[in-house]
């Protein structure tokens, strides 16, 4: 699915599963996750907090830590090239290289004791052996330049704490786009700033995305964020996603009761409540240890079913490339043998 038929597919990952290993069992932090990113293109990963958005980008970068976590199964296809089965080394010159990834938080990313000059040129050469040092400062001048740095000549000798959070942020883009990067994972890359220095950072994302053909993995919480950005939008819940579609689709008709929910709770300028309560979903994201195969929204879905609780929801396509996890859209027929054969599997 995408917005430009002819994009040119960048990344796709098919039946993704990471899980971790606890003492009190094992957490699925993602459960089979495909999606197709495009040349050009942004993609929002949006869900509450546990969700799997982060460990779902985590795991596209091999940046798991194991043990306790483990990519388990399914396919990262980079250029055609399933990323999985490369070596440390291999990926190496792919992460930070083709596909690279800005934190929430600059400070944890950016070495505090290193002037940027230093860390920008480091980044360059590492990936590109024969690019000078002297063109290396060139080119990370002329990066702090396109991401809005005033004076980059002078300030690329500062260090980290020199600069304020939403120009760090900005440093941060630039070095993760310095190498010419076909893939840019923004991971909540605005939280830890104000709702002014926000707003900046996410139109600098999507202009440096519209002029470089960058392609972009947003992962957020906030669906007003999405409006704004995304082409596509993938919502996950427990681990899945449980809604895909173009952003345009998915706010004129959200079929998953819990992106209905979610969309309800966005503050509105334009449709005051009356009493002025924002909607809120009930209930609270389920434990990811050891999940019964059911609907994991079931407990706070409205619309529940029989169905709902004995199995999880096939994926059903509305259309257009709009999927969605949920059993409201299944045949009758097709929800009683699910019901039959659940019932079956718990007596024996
Ligand atoms: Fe609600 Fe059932 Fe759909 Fe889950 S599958 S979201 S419980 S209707």
């Amino acid at each position: 699915m995408s917005l430009k038929p002819n994009a040119k597919t960048v990344l796709e990952v098919k039946d993704l599963k990471t899980y971790f290993k606890t003492d009190a069992g094992i957490v699925k932090a993602v459960d089979g996750v495909s999606f197709t990113v495009h040349e050009g293109e942004t993609l929002g990963i949006v869900g509450e907090s546990g969700s799997g958005k982060s460990v779902t980008n985590l795991s596209v970068m091999r940046l798991i830590s194991s043990p306790p976590g483990k990519i388990v199964g399914g396919e990262v296809l980079f250029e055609g090239q399933d990323i999985l089965k490369l070596s440390e080394t291999e990926m190496r010159s792919i992460r930070g290289d083709k596909i690279s990834m800005i934190f929430q938080d600059p400070m944890t990313s950016l070495n505090p004791f290193l002037r940027i000059s230093t860390q920008m040129v480091e980044t360059i050469r590492l990936h590109n052996k024969d690019v000078s040092k002297k063109e290396a400062l060139a080119r990370s001048i002329e990066m702090l330049k396109l991401v809005g740095i005033p004076s980059p000549e002078k300030r690329i000798q500062s260090y980290p704490h020199q600069f304020s959070g939403g120009m760090r942020q900005r440093v941060m883009i630039a070095q993760a786009l310095s190498c010419n990067a076909q893939v840019l994972v923004a991971d909540e890359p605005t939280t830890a700033l104000d709702v002014t220095i926000q707003a900046q950072i996410l139109e600098l994302i999507d202009k440096l995305s519209s002029q470089m053909g960058t392609a972009v993995i947003l992962v957020t919480h906030d669906l007003g964020v999405v409006a704004g950005m995304c082409d596509v939008v993938c919502v996950m819940y427990a681990g899945r996603i449980v809604e895909k579609a173009i952003t345009d689709d998915l706010y004129a008709r959200p079929s998953h009761p819990y992106t209905e929910g979610l969309i309800k709770s966005v503050p509105r300028m334009d449709t005051a409540n009356k009493n002025n309560r924002l909607f809120s979903i009930e209930g609270q994201p389920p434990n990811v240890i050891d999940l019964p195969p059911c609907c994991p929204f079931h407990p706070r879905c409205h619309k529940s079913m029989e169905v709902c609780r004995h199995a999880y929801p096939p994926i059903k396509d509305l259309g257009n490339g709009h999927e969605v996890a949920c059993w409201l859209y299944a045949e009758e027929a097709t929800r009683a043998k699910a019901l039959q054969d659940a019932e079956q599997q718990e007596k024996v």
